[in-house]
């Protein structure tokens, strides 16, 4: 559609953004962060046609920058490549992603990871949290000195985000690294509200990582723009440093539906955790399969 030498390198005037989700670059396309071959080759044949007329030169592919991954200049480098702002590609490209589908993650502890192909993954349901803390309390004899001030450590509390609401990440990495209490003990509320007598949520289950393939439409724009961002940033860090890592971004998706049964495409059980709430000691799981791998 663009011819590379028609393009002008000065001041531009955005074309009309398409329509959301219509790039065929993009509709029904499944990747993964983690797998840059699974969406490198996709963006750099989407932004082939938006460079300046000197931009690739500028942007020098395989020429090493001494950035570190993170780094906004990464971003910026690529929007000085771009004709129009990188804002405004951000955006658009946020828009074309709209119809894709992302790999994203979910940290849990569960005695049967069926459970989530069964059932898929439920939105925080305080009142049913709350029933099944009342029964971990009632049945651990170790929390008997807790039965009769329960409801005052429930008040005691105050962990409300996640009411409602439903995380996964894009990432396993930052979650293993950063917040691996998730998968050690299960409900980040729960624990909290046992405090030291968190250590019975050892007793049952098993640290476990939920693979679910998200459509970016439950997204909303604000997120896919974010996450747009950070897909611009790490292919003009991988373009030119051709590391041979992927950049460990901590991003989730907060959702406010639940995630069907159909969306759950894996599981996994890692073996060893540095536990953020024992100052990162490592902690191993005595069990490494649950009842839907086979015990
Ligand atoms: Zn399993």
């Amino acid at each position: 559609m663009h011819d590379i030498d028609s393009r002008a390198d000065t001041p531009f005037d955005p074309p009309i953004i398409s329509r959301k989700g219509d790039d065929p670059v993009w509709k029904m396309h499944k990747f993964c962060w983690k797998d840059a071959g699974t969406w490198m080759p996709q963006l750099s044949a989407w932004l082939a046609p938006k460079f300046r007329k000197d931009g690739l030169r500028r942007l020098n592919p395989g020429g090493f920058r001494d950035l570190p991954w993170d780094d906004p200049e990464w971003l910026a480098l690529l929007g000085r490549c771009l004709a129009a702002g990188i804002e405004y590609h951000a955006e658009t490209l946020a828009n074309a992603l709209e119809f894709s589908i992302l790999r994203t993650f979910h940290g849990c502890r569960t005695d049967d990871a069926g459970s989530y192909f069964r059932e898929g993954l439920r939105l925080h349901d305080r009142d049913a949290m709350k029933q099944r803390l009342i029964a971990i309390v009632d049945q651990n004899d170790e929390l008997a000195g807790m039965r009769t001030r329960l409801d005052i450590s429930i008040a005691e509390v105050d962990i409300t985000l996640d009411i409602g609401r439903l995380f996964v990440v894009a990432d396993d990495t930052a979650l293993l690294e950063r917040a691996a209490h998730y998968l050690i003990y299960g409900s980040e509320w729960i624990t909290a509200v046992l405090g030291r007598g968190r250590h019975v949520l050892l007793k049952t289950g098993v640290p476990t990582m939920i693979e679910v393939d998200l459509p970016l439409s439950v997204a909303t724009p604000a997120t896919r723009i974010a996450f747009a961002r950070k897909m611009l940033s790490e292919w003009t860090r991988r373009t030119c440093n051709l590391p041979d890592w992927h950049a460990p971004i901590d991003f989730s998706f907060c959702l406010h539906e639940n995630i069907p049964p159909a969306w759950v495409v894996g599981h996994s059980h890692p073996v060893q955790l540095r536990d953020p709430l024992e100052r990162r000691q490592l902690y191993k799981s005595p069990r490494t399969r649950c009842a839907y791998c086979g015990l």
